[in-house]
């Protein structure tokens, strides 16, 4: 790959010479207007209308049951784990090739991850290979999912949609349902991605969603669990609320709940990017498509939407013939100023996941090694 030629490129597309990010967050609606309206009304902070707003903005979206907004996506996680069932001392088995919240989230309720191979066409968790590594580790016993070896009990399934690539659903779901598991999807990066027409992140009994400063759109900090029943929405709200038990003025809460509630303030800033997500979708296509046609027949492969989904390209990947060419390629675009990154480095790798049980991880480190990131930033009128 001809660094120059793709820095170039990039530079066009950008009609920038300064440096480029690898996603910058986009304010051209009404953002600074519904902010401004939190802070005229001083509700800031825990009361107030745009949290219920932007949750039913994202209900409208995505289909699910009830949405409830976090501070961030890590407390989503946190949350819809522990709303499955995920207690101390289970297992709950993920890919290796994702970024490390998705395990952090679930270390810190005493759980353990166990990684499975991601199939290369989504990037994301392969059902062949977890069922296959269900196969030779677990078995099941009245109605639940158990490691033969430590008897440790497996509660649930975590895919993530890689780069907004949707996994293959309907095969997970399939070995989930055999196996007597919970489906909760890390769908933090795929917001406005659909596999088989129905939006990622309400498959399973639960997703979450993030709207960090670097994802498709912003709330500062923040994050939702999609809740696939009314019941369980109603008791995840509770839950990340202190569990306090109604009353006009009295406090009583009868369980340890947590404080994960997304303040308005965030909420105002994610209802107006709410109002520019279509705009959003159809500029991170449209570059998308560019980045294909600059890679066709070049060395480097380009990461396309899988056949059966329609993906919202939040960040874009190449795949190098090799690991030179991508530490290469790496190191001549930054320092053109133009922004790359590699694939996170597997969670085995690092050092509070490195004892985790896995199975075979030859997709996921051929990806690791090979896989490049490009500036992905929806270009769009300012
Ligand atoms: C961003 C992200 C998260 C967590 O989001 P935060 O809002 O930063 O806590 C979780 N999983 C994946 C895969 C992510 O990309």
């Amino acid at each position: 790959m001809n660094s120059e030629e793709l820095v170039a490129f990039i530079r066009d597309i950008y009609s920038t010479n300064e440096f480029i990010p690898l996603h910058a967050p986009t304010f051209n609606g009404n953002e600074s207007r519904y902010v401004q309206e939190t802070i005229d009304s001083t509700f800031v902070s825990s009361v107030g209308k745009f949290v219920d707003d932007f949750e039913k903005k994202i209900e409208a979206l995505t289909g699910t049951k009830k949405a409830v907004a976090t501070v961030n996506g890590t407390a989503a996680l946190h949350t819809a784990l522990y709303m499955a069932g995920v207690r101390a001392g289970d297992i709950v088995i993920t890919q290796a090739l994702t970024f490390v919240a998705t395990c952090n989230a679930l270390y810190h309720m005493g759980a353990e991850p166990a990684f499975v191979d991601v199939s290369p066409e989504s990037l994301g968790l392969c059902p062949k290979a977890l069922d296959s590594f269900l196969s030779e580790h677990a078995e099941v016993n009245n109605g639940e999912c158990f490691l033969k070896s430590s008897q440790k009990r497996i509660r649930a399934v975590v895919p993530m949609h890689t780069f907004g690539h949707p996994v293959e659903l309907d095969e997970i779901i399939d070995v989930c349902r055999r196996w007597s598991l919970s489906l909760v999807e890390d769908a933090a990066e795929s917001l406005g991605s659909y596999y088989k027409g129905k939006h990622t992140g309400c498959f399973g009994d639960f997703g979450a969603l993030s709207f960090n400063g670097n994802k498709i759109i912003t709330t500062g900090g923040g994050g939702i669990v999609l809740c696939s029943t009314a019941e369980s929405g109603s008791r995840a709200k509770y839950i990340t609320t202190t569990a306090k038990v109604p009353h006009a003025y009295e406090f009583f809460h009868d369980e340890a709940g947590f404080n994960y509630r997304m303040p308005n303030i965030n909420a105002a800033l994610g209802c107006a990017q709410m109002e520019s997500l279509e705009s959003f979708l159809k500029a991170k296509r449209q570059l998308a498509e560019y980045y294909l046609e600059f890679f066709t027949g070049s060395e480097c492969q380009f990461v396309s939407e899988p056949t059966y989904a329609r993906s919202n390209y939040w960040l874009n990947a190449v795949i190098c013939p090799d690991e030179s060419s991508r530490e290469q390629l790496l190191k001549e675009t930054n320092e053109m100023g133009v922004m790359t990154r590699p694939i996170w480095k597997l969670m085995h790798r690092l050092p509070m996941y490195q004892n985790a049980l896995r199975d075979s991880l030859e997709q996921s480190e051929l990806i690791e090694s090979r896989l490049v990131n490009l500036p992905s930033s929806p270009v769009v009128n300012r």
